[in-house]
């Protein structure tokens, strides 16, 4: 029976080792930290997941909160200056999707994973630590790498990628914030200064979850919303309520007005820049590691589509392990990645970038998309489906 190594404990390789784990496969998961760890530390992402992302968890038994997480039945898009909205659209997802603070589901498939008598390890594996211990393994899954390793994934030749990150981050997860009528998420556009991104979300330790708003600044670098550095977590409240009272329409901004941090650990800032790389690393000796989830494809968070992507990775990876007593050989692995990058991480990294720099069909759909419901919950599902974008955009 095949050994398998999955390195790094996230929204991919946690749901591939659990698969695996539960068909009989033996997987050793090494993490940089526990449950209790992740649990006390900071939020790591904003992870909307669409309705064919959560279809896959909850098929895979991993749905945990699909019940009891706040229903996002929609997108309301605005462009806006001076806080008048200039153009917008809302668009109805053909199902919820959910956002599930990470620290929560992370802790709790930890946990599961750890409860089935899993082989997991908390460990930070130096490249020549993880080149020596490939030979003890039929295959090891790389869903986390250092700089140090993400350099032995080669870059894909055939993506242009930009250089510098395309916005500064800055996320805060909210109690006390006036939830939206509808039940949509809110993409504000700031022309020449980023979006504001916010939605209702899930949070808090296993057991203990609770509702609260999680709000994303996308701030163009330098921009009036790129001012989140060096600041602690009360800090980046204040600077967050000062930002929504001066840029969105009043009638939005009041909904933050007793807005307060959920936790110590409920705010987040940096930068993520985009890569493209293959899927296949080659270490210092010779052996190979596949590659999933960020560490082949990085996107900009704006898109909301990387936790997404991971999912189906897991997805296509684990199906391929299973359905595979070959040799997890180049080939193979090559094999067993196209699927999930043809299908949904290349379209889905296309797609990103068309959302934060709109080329002008996309901009002429979205004002087309003002006054055409049909249109705008079209558009709306782009974000579900990446992949049908363009036969979206040729149709019209
Ligand atoms: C601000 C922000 C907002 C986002 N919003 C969305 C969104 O709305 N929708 C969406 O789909 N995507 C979103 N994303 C992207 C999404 O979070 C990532 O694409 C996704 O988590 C990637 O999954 P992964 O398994 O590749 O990596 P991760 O989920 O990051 O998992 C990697 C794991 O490896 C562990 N680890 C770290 N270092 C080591 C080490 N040295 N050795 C071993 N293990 C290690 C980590 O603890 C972690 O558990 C957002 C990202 C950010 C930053």
């Amino acid at each position: 029976m095949s050994r398998i190594q999955v390195v790094g404990a996230g929204e991919c390789g946690l749901p591939l080792a659990l698969r695996l784990q539960a068909n009989g496969i033996p997987v050793r998961l090494v993490t940089d930290r526990d449950a209790a760890a992740v649990l006390a530390g900071a939020v790591t992402s904003t992870q909307v997941k669409f309705a064919p992302t959560l279809a896959i968890e909850s098929h895979a038994g991993l749905g945990f909160w699909h019940g009891i997480a706040p229903r996002i039945d929609g997108i309301r898009f605005n462009l806006v200056v001076d806080r008048v909205v200039l153009s917008g659209w809302a668009g109805r997802f053909s199902a919820p999707a959910q956002s599930v603070d990470q620290r929560t589901v992370f802790a709790r498939w930890l946990t599961e994973f750890a409860a089935a008598d899993g082989d997991l390890e908390i460990a930070e594996l130096s490249v020549p630590q993880l080149d020596r211990r490939t030979s003890g393994y039929d295959l090891t899954v790389v869903t986390r790498a250092s700089r140090e390793l993400a350099a032995h994934f080669p870059i894909d030749p055939k993506w242009t990628m930009p250089t510098d990150p395309l916005r500064r981050l800055s996320v805060l997860y909210l109690d006390e914030v006036e939830p939206a009528d509808d039940g949509f998420g809110t993409y504000t556009a700031l022309p020449g200064l980023g979006e504001i991104i916010s939605y209702p979300g899930l949070t808090g330790p296993p057991g203990q979850e609770r509702r609260c708003e999680i709000l994303l600044f996308e701030g163009l670098p330098g921009g009036a919303l790129d001012i989140f550095t060096d600041t602690g977590p009360t800090d980046r409240l204040l600077l967050a309520r000062d930002l929504l009272r001066r840029y969105l329409p009043a009638a939005v901004a009041d909904r933050y007005r007793n807005a307060e941090l959920t936790d110590g650990g409920a705010t987040l800032v940096g930068a993520v820049l985009p890569a493209m790389r293959e899927p296949v690393a080659e270490l210092p000796s010779g052996a190979l590691v596949l590659g999933g989830g960020d560490v082949v494809c990085r996107m900009d968070p704006g898109g909301a589509q990387g936790a997404n992507s991971a999912a189906f990775c897991a997805d296509r990876y684990s199906a391929a392990i299973l359905d595979s007593p070959a040799r997890f050989d180049r080939a193979w692995m090559s094999a067993a990645a196209q699927p999930w990058l043809s299908a949904v991480a290349h379209p889905a990294a296309r797609w990103t970038m068309a959302v934060l720099d709109p080329p002008p069909p996309v901009q002429e759909l979205m004002l087309a998309a003002q006054n055409d419901t049909g249109l705008a919950d079209a558009f709306a599902e782009t974000f579900t489906r990446p992949a049908d974008m363009a036969d979206f955009a040729a149709a019209r």
